[in-house]
């Protein structure tokens, strides 16, 4: 396996000089966010700690949890570290799941930032002689920026095209010869869906080779899609607004979890109800804590998003921790019937099966006070061309294998093709009428 890393140095660290790292820069981060953030003050007042306290990872966790809802109790500014002239640049997270979280970046959390998604991209075989055409969207969600960023420290080509007009995408992809793609799964999927629909040919009419996907939660099966669709590598790459941005995390060429840049951040995985730390390799809610932050340092901050943690060496060299791909995040999770359902669950059924085309939307309601699910999911141009009984036999084989997946009886709905709307960002794979 061919191993390329942009810093060595961090990315290969043997990981007791990694922890060495880790604690002096906590107790840095720990001792900034108490003298310049009263809200951490308080916090650890609160608890009875000072930092004095904290010598390194083994007490981490002493320290305060940091929820959303902190940030917007302290909307917009509270929570920078560092007066408002030190901050180059606001970004907000997209708002998925109620008010946006604000973050301010100082230069160097800006540099810092491009730092780890040039990493990630690095880690994908993007070099100075690639063509990056960046389809997240530009603005204050950190996507467009965070990709740009990364792709301009790596000395590559940037198309700055932001999401959306999806055949002015398709051309300047195949004029331009970008080799590279960075945008939503949901949206690669969509553009590589467009793509063969126009006759165009993967390798020969569009030379794309790799691509980095994420801010939203995808599957292995939806991996496969796209990887057949463009013709590419496509790796998963994961961040948050509160955090940093995309880059966060990132796959290396094993495609076996997203290594997490530790130089920076310290993860930890809990248990969400009773906020205990687990162990390596348990499912749990993702936890960080930001070492070199500037603007908006954050101490134990909940993300939400359920994955594992696994430190066992990689075959990549990478010594850095890796998280497992986000199976939910603990918002988007659905209630039917008292059985929790992420939609993940559902994609791994849905997607790759002959006969549907990767887009599906699950429509929870309530009727006679029960709860009902229902998946619709659409059709392939030849499957709604087939006979009925084929069609009703389609349903009954997605019915078993969901109720065998999540537990429960499922109303499946096959759709026309193109009546599931299309996302150009995050897809919205859930309506839940119960909440209307
Ligand atoms: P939000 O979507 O909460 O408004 P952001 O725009 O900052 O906020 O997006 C961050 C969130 O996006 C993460 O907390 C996570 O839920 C999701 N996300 C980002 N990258 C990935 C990924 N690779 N896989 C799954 N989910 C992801
Ligand atoms: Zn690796």
């Amino acid at each position: 396996m061919e191993q390329v890393y942009w810093n060595p140095t961090m990315e290969t660290m043997p990981r007791e000089q990694l922890r060495a790292l880790q604690n002096e820069r906590l107790r840095d981060v720990v001792r900034r966010v108490y003298e310049h953030v009263p809200f951490y003050r308080n916090k650890m007042q609160q608890l009875g700690i000072t930092p004095n306290d904290i010598h390194g990872v083994e007490d981490l966790h002493l320290l305060p949890f940091t929820e959303k809802q902190d940030l917007r109790n302290n909307y917009p500014f509270g929570l920078f570290a560092v007066p408002q002239s030190e901050i180059v640049r606001i970004h907000a997270s997209s708002g998925t799941t109620g008010k946006p979280s604000v973050a301010g970046y100082t230069s160097g959390d800006v540099d810092r930032w491009a730092e780890l998604m040039a990493r990630a991209m690095y880690c994908a075989n993007v070099g100075k002689s690639d063509i990056v055409q960046v389809a997240y969207g530009y603005g204050l969600f950190t996507g467009g920026l965070g990709a740009h960023q990364g792709a301009g420290k790596l000395g590559a080509t940037v198309i700055p095209m932001s999401s959306g007009n999806t055949q002015r995408q398709i051309m300047m992809m195949r004029e331009m010869g970008a080799t590279m793609l960075c945008c939503t799964p949901s949206y690669a999927t969509h553009l590589g869906e467009t793509i063969r629909e126009m006759g165009l040919e993967p390798g020969k009419d569009i030379h794309l080779k790799a691509g980095c996907f994420g801010a939203e939660p995808w599957t292995e099966e939806m991996r496969k899609q796209i990887e057949e669709l463009l013709g590419i590598n496509a790796y998963d790459v994961y961040g948050l607004t509160e955090i940093a941005g995309p880059g966060v995390g990132f796959e290396c060429v094993a495609k076996h979890g997203m290594h997490v840049s530790e130089d920076h951040v310290i993860p930890e995985i809990i248990d969400p109800v009773t906020e205990q730390p687990l162990p390596y390799r348990t499912p749990g809610e993702l936890v960080f804590t930001t070492i070199t932050k500037e603007g908006m340092p954050m101490l134990r901050y909940r993300t939400h998003d359920i994955c594992t943690l696994d430190d066992t060496p990689c075959e990549c060299g990478r010594t850095l921790v890796r998280m497992g791909r986000i199976t939910g995040r603990t918002d988007d999770m659905i209630v039917v019937r008292g059985v929790n359902v992420f939609p993940t669950q559902i994609e791994s059924v849905l997607v790759g099966l002959e006969g549907v085309a990767p887009h599906y939307l699950l429509v929870v309601d309530r009727v006679h006070s029960a709860d009902t699910l229902e998946v619709q999911v659409e059709m392939t141009e030849d499957m709604v061309s087939d006979t009925v009984s084929h069609i009703q036999g389609l349903a009954r084989t997605i019915h078993e294998r969901i109720k065998s997946v999540v537990g429960i009886s499922t109303d499946v709905k096959l759709v026309a093709p193109k009546s599931i709307p299309r996302s150009e960002g995050k897809a919205k794979r859930v309506i839940d009428k119960r909440k209307l």
